[in-house]
């Protein structure tokens, strides 16, 4: 495995991403009345994100985020918590910020973030974690498993 995407980790990435935009998620309380104030996620990163959080010259950012499957899954994150945070005018901008934005910010605009190989001149498309296949038999119920031990803890 040389590490880059092929097709069918492509579409496996799409696949995944259209779950996550397919699954019945709703704000809660006010569901049936909730109308999102952007779109879609690349209306809410063009209309709002990229205009509000460019930093300096270290900020680590790639013109193709939508490339960028981590980045995806965090931006898909903050733009879903912003929604409902809009819906409290008075607290829900502060809240937000503190328990999504900060961590999220600090991760993908970091050195070692989603886009630490991009340039502002060049996109470099990200890599999977390598993986081995397991002995045989090692998922099978005669494996003891993190979980055998908790339940152990418990008697
Ligand atoms: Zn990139």
């Amino acid at each position: 495995m040389d590490g880059d995407l092929d097709a069918e980790d492509v579409k496996a990435l799409r696949m995944a991403m259209q779950g996550l935009q397919g699954s019945g998620w709703q704000p809660p309380a006010q569901a049936a009345e909730f109308r999102p104030q952007f779109a879609d996620l690349e209306s809410w990163v063009n209309g709002f994100f990229v205009l509000t959080f460019a930093r300096t010259a270290d900020q680590r950012w790639c013109a193709a985020w939508w490339d960028h499957a981590e980045a995806m899954l965090r931006l898909e994150a903050l733009w879903r918590t912003w929604e409902v945070a809009a819906l409290d005018p008075v607290r829900g901008m502060a809240g937000w910020i503190r328990e999504h934005l900060d961590p999220n910010l600090n991760v993908l605009f970091g050195a070692n973030g989603p886009f630490a190989a991009c340039t502002p001149e060049q996109h470099v498309r990200p890599q999977v974690l390598p993986v081995t296949p397991p002995p045989d038999g090692w998922w099978s119920s005669s494996q003891q498993h993190w979980w055998d031990v908790l339940g152990e803890a418990d008697r």
